[in-house]
C-alpha cells in the first residue's frame, strides 16, 4: 500500500491524539454511551454511569444513520445540545456521529471527537470536509471495505490537513447471520502493520449480541486494540435504536474490572491512571511529534 502517503506506517512512529488528558494512542482508552441521545435525563445517567466505571469519553449519536427512514433519526441540534451539558457535568469528552458534509461545521463545535460511521466511511466529500476541522476523527470501517479502502478513507482526512484519525473497526458483513455483523479482529493487528493510526474496535455494532461483547473485547484489547467503543444504556427496552446489543450499566462496570484486569496481565495499565501521573508533554510526545511531522 505504498501510495498510503499520510497513512501508511513509516519508521515505527505511532500517531498519538490528545483529547483532554486523554491520549488515544497510547491508553488504553473506551469510549462508552449510549446508540443515540433521547432526552437529557437518559443522557446524563447513562454518562454518569460510564464515568463511574472508568470510560474516557462518552459517545451518544444525535444524527442517526438508520436503515429505514421511519426510524428514529436523531435530536440534531438538541441531543448536540444534551451531549454538552453532560461533557460539563461527567467532564467526560463526547464523541458524535456527523451525516452530512452541510453540518461538519457547527457539529464540531459541539464534539471532542467527530465520529463517520461506516455507511459513510467512503462519503469522499464528508470526508474533505472533515479534513479542515481541527477535532479529532473517529473513522469506521465501512461494513464492506477491504483495508486498503479504509486506509485511503483515513488518507483523504489526513490530506485535507487533519493528522488526528482513528480508525475504528466494527465488523463486516459475512454470510454469517447469527451475529449483527462479524468482528473483524485481524483488522488490529493489521492496522498496526500498515499505519501509524491508533485503532478502536466496537464489539457492540461488531456482534450485535450483548453476550458477545465481553469476550471479543477481551479478545480485542489482547490483540494490542488501542480502545474500544461500547454501547451502554440503562432501559435497554426502550432504548430508541440498538436496544438489543446495550450492555446495562453494571455490566459494561464488569466489562472495565475485566478488562482492567487483562491489561495488567499484559503489563499496561488502564488510561487515567498513568496520563493523570504524566499530564501533558514530555518524553512521550516525542512520539506524536515524530507521527505528526510523517503524517503532514
Ligand atoms: C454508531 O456507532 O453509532 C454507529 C451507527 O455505528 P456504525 O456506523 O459502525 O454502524
Ligand atoms: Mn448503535
Amino acid at each position: 500500500m505504498n501510495h498510503l502517503k499520510l497513512a501508511g506506517l513509516k519508521e515505527g512512529a505511532r500517531t498519538i491524539i490528545h483529547v483532554g488528558n486523554i491520549r488515544i494512542g497510547r491508553d488504553m482508552v473506551v469510549i462508552a454511551g449510549p446508540c443515540s441521545v433521547e432526552s437529557e435525563q437518559q443522557t446524563l445517567t447513562i454518562a454518569h454511569a460510564v464515568l463511574k466505571a472508568g470510560a474516557g469519553l462518552l459517545r451518544g449519536g444525535a444524527f442517526k444513520p438508520r436503515t429505514s427512514p421511519y426510524s428514529f433519526q436523531g435530536l440534531g441540534l438538541k441531543g448536540l445540545k444534551i451531549l454538552a451539558k453532560a461533557r460539563e457535568e461527567t467532564g467526560l469528552p463526547v464523541v458524535t456521529e456527523v451525516l452530512d458534509t452541510r453540518d461538519v461545521g457547527w457539529v464540531s463545535e459541539y464534539a471532542d471527537v467527530l465520529q463517520v460511521g461506516a455507511r459513510n466511511m467512503q462519503n469522499f466529500s464528508l470526508l474533505k470536509e472533515i479534513g479542515k476541522v481541527g477535532k479529532p476523527v473517529m473513522l469506521k470501517r465501512g461494513m464492506f471495505a477491504t483495508y486498503a479502502e479504509w486506509l485511503n478513507c483515513a488518507e483523504y482526512i489526513l490530506d485535507a490537513g487533519n493528522p488526528d484519525v482513528i480508525l475504528c473497526e466494527r465488523g463486516i458483513r459475512t454470510f454469517e447471520p447469527w451475529t449483527r455483523n462479524t468482528l473483524d479482529l485481524s483488522a488490529i493487528p493489521a492496522m498496526k502493520e500498515l499505519s501509524h493510526l491508533p485503532i478502536f474496535v466496537d464489539p457492540t455494532h461488531g456482534t450485535g449480541r450483548v453476550e458477545l461483547i465481553q469476550p471479543m473485547s477481551m479478545a480485542a484489547v489482547a490483540a494490542g486494540a488501542d480502545g474500544l467503543m461500547v454501547e451502554v444504556h440503562h432501559d435497554p427496552e426502550h432504548a430508541m435504536s440498538d436496544g438489543p446489543q446495550a450492555l446495562l450499566p453494571e455490566q459494561f462496570e464488569t466489562l472495565m474490572v475485566e478488562i482492567s484486569r487483562l491489561r495488567e496481565a499484559l503489563g499496561g495499565t488502564i488510561h487515567d491512571d498513568d496520563a493523570q501521573l504524566e499530564g501533558e508533554g514530555g518524553v512521550e510526545d516525542f512520539g506524536e511529534k515524530k507521527a505528526r511531522e510523517y503524517a503532514w
